[in-house]
């Protein structure tokens, strides 16, 4: 059985890593995939033809999550091309890590902008779109950072700890019209932004996870077909932390 065939999925940050991830299960589930990136032109390409090849709708679309009117008339053209969405995934994020004595206002305010503030953006795009359907499953990244905090990462923690109080907020919110949001918190997934780590600290985060391995983009991807899908269908407010046991 294909969990999503029929639905229309929006993921933002699909070109690398845990979207890319994501792009293809859904792909693989029956859902026709709108994604987004923000430079990375030959990769969006490449998985645009990946997932038309598994027989899907798909489309990869430059716009920056951060920027609020880019995130409107996305959902506009998305609606324009694909008729609806059912899905929306706001994957999209950075990092900009330093410790706080030496952290400087830009890279504070970007790294809020493009995690948090862009999620706000899509979801009150998509909002129309959901309330007259009477129907929606947003899925919003955060990390275990955003739950726990970590040194070095100030700006990145608040901003994922604000993006799980605007996942519960838009669950409260909007319960009753049989919208659902939640939000992953995965841990250590070894993608692209981890790859900018040394050696020693990536085996010094291995170590300290009970299944003593990173996660895989699949392992995240998976979680969220479950919440997007009607198998969670009862589900809203919550926070699944995909990280190998690592907030046990
Ligand atoms: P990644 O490999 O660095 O990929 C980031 C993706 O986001 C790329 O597709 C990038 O597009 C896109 N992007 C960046 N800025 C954007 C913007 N302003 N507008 C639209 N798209 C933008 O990251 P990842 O590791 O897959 O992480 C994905 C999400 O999971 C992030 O929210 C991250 O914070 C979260 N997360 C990751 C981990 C981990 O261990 N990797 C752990 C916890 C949470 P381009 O290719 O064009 O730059």
């Amino acid at each position: 059985m294909k969990l999503l065939e029929g639905k229309v999925a929006i993921i933002t940050g699909a070109s690398r890593g845990i979207g890319k991830g994501i792009a293809e299960i859904f792909a693989k589930n029956g859902a026709s995939v709108a994604f987004t990136y923000s430079s990375s032109v030959e990769s969006a390409q490449a998985l645009e033809n990946e997932l038309n090849a598994l027989g899907v709708k798909a489309k990869g679309y430059q716009s920056d999550a951060a920027d609020f009117n880019q995130a409107q008339e996305l959902i506009d053209a998305v609606l324009a091309e694909f008729g609806t969405v059912d899905i929306l995934i706001n994957n999209a994020g950075i990092t900009k890590d330093n410790l706080l004595m030496r952290m400087s206002e830009a890279d504070f305010d970007k790294v809020i902008d493009v995690n948090l503030k862009s999620v706000f953006n899509m979801t009150k795009a998509i909002q129309k779109t959901f309330l007259k359907k009477r129907a929606g499953s947003i899925i919003n990244m955060s990390s275990v950072v955003g739950v726990k905090g970590n040194a070095g990462q100030t700006n990145y923690a608040a901003s994922k700890a604000g993006v799980i109080g605007f996942t519960k907020s838009v669950a409260l919110e909007l319960g009753s019209r049989n919208i659902r949001c939640n939000a992953i918190a995965p841990g250590f997934i070894e993608t692209e932004m981890t790859a900018k780590l040394s050696d020693e600290v990536v085996q010094g985060w291995r170590d300290g996870i009970p299944l003593k391995r990173g996660g895989t983009t699949e392992d995240v991807a998976n979680a969220c077909l479950f919440l997007a899908s009607d198998m969670s269908a009862y589900v809203t407010g919550q926070v699944l932390n995909v990280c190998g046991g690592m907030l046990t």
